[in-house]
């Protein structure tokens, strides 16, 4: 590595920039994108040097297991950009939510999730933790503050939230339950897979950790798993380094040297696909075959204010939409659909439509999906980067019929 092209600790670029150029490290050979290390092992001079690196007297790599250049690259740039001290990347997001979530606690620890949450951080919350010998205290709603105080008047180790939440789209005011957080003793973590960095900042608003799926808006064309955990560095040495290192979460040199490429054009695609999400829920609102529309920036939204607040810049590129006739309704229109894909993924270039009842959230209980107002009625819309007009009129097509 000769040239390190990253910003001074000052860090004075601004986030489009550090998208394109944060973190990158260039070889002897100078070469203008970022290198591929598709390697597992690293080499030494001598076994004196191997044995001072391995014992962190040295800097240096020693395994791709612990650290490889390309994914440090993606590391360094993804912690620059959330104005996170450090970052650890991993093969997927529910490898990092489960690194977050199993890492730091020990039996006795109680952790406090709402019950809105994407449907694998619920089966670990509800299947292992458990195991684990730490409690889970769930809070129904995600808006009601007095539920959560009362969920955090005893001590906490951790709470984890998400928001704009899968797949209604709920709000938790961030600020608020990381102060009610902190004094019960915990560590906030926000996933913060919908909003992404460009549209939501949760450690200026008080989380302590942030955990991303980089496979959505971060590679965003539908490419790689992938995930990340930022937050402070001491944190991350305390706490999950030893984890990390010794249980294998980490991310392939190959994916993280896609989602660097991704990141470079994230601020585009992730402003437009919430311009153009926010014209489909505009013109579904209107749609006589609509119960309702649920979107973020549109003020109809039950958390409007809340998402208003810590979403300044747009409301992202997810809606929901009751449709009238319930599941039968919805699965015709599905079938109809000829330019938007069924697919449970999101935060893609292409346009993407689920129906979370009975797919995504097929494992909840009927009373779990009634906590959290999901009955057959709804559809998850990932919109993408299309003309509007051809995805409006796909969508008007398949409502007609
Ligand atoms: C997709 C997703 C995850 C899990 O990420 P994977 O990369 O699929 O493992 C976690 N949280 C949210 C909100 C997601 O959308």
């Amino acid at each position: 590595m000769s040239k390190d092209t990253r910003p001074p600790k000052s860090g004075k670029w601004r986030p489009q920039t550090m998208m394109v150029r944060g973190g990158t490290t260039r070889s002897e050979h100078g070469e203008t994108s970022e290198a591929l290390y598709l390697n597992s092992g690293f080499v030494y001079e001598s076994p004196e040097e191997q044995s001072a690196r391995m014992a962190g007297e040295k800097p240096g790599y020693i395994y791709s297991r612990y650290a490889n250049p390309t994914v440090r690259m993606l590391e360094e740039r993804l912690a620059l950009l959330e104005g996170a001290e450090d970052c650890r990347a991993t093969a997927s997001g529910m490898a990092a939510i489960h690194t977050m979530l199993v890492a730091p606690v020990k039996p006795g620890d109680r952790i406090v999730a709402p019950r809105a949450l994407f449907s694998s951080c619920v089966w670990i919350l509800k299947n292992l933790m458990p195991k684990m010998g730490v409690e889970v205290t769930w809070v129904e709603g995600t808006t009601d503050l007095n539920e959560w105080k009362r969920a955090l008047s005893k001590p906490c180790r951790l709470v984890l939230i998400e928001t704009p939440s899968n797949p209604l789209l709920d709000a938790v005011d961030i600020r608020a339950v990381a102060d009610l957080t902190h004094a019960a003793g915990g560590e906030l973590i926000v996933d913060n897979v919908f909003a992404s960095p460009i549209l939501q900042r949760p450690i200026e608003l008080g989380a302590d950790w942030v955990v991303y799926s980089t496979t959505k808006h971060m590679d965003g064309q539908g490419r790689t798993l992938g995930g990340a955990i930022l937050g402070k560095t001491k944190k991350i040495e305390d706490d999950l380094q030893q984890y990390y290192r010794h249980t294998g979460p980490s991310m392939s040199p190959f994916n993280a040297w896609i989602v660097l490429k991704g990141l470079e054009t994230m601020d585009l695609r992730v402003r437009a696909m919430s311009a153009n999400a926010r014209k489909i829920a505009d013109r579904l609102a209107g749609n006589p075959k609509i119960n309702a529309v649920r979107y973020p920036g549109r003020t109809d939204h039950p958390h409007h204010n809340i998402h208003a607040g810590q979403m300044p810049d747009g409301g992202g590129s997810l809606l929901a939409f009751s449709i009238k006739g319930g599941k039968d309704a919805a699965y015709a229109m599905l079938n109809r659909l000829n330019l938007i894909d069924i697919s449970n993924n999101l935060g893609d270039a292409k346009s993407l439509i689920t129906h979370p009842a009975t797919t995504t959230h097929r494992t909840l209980t009927d009373d779990e999906r009634a906590a959290i107002g999901l009955d057959d009625t709804w559809l998850r819309l990932s919109v993408g980067l299309e003309d509007t007009d051809d995805l409006a009129e796909d969508l008007e097509q398949a409502l007609r019929s």
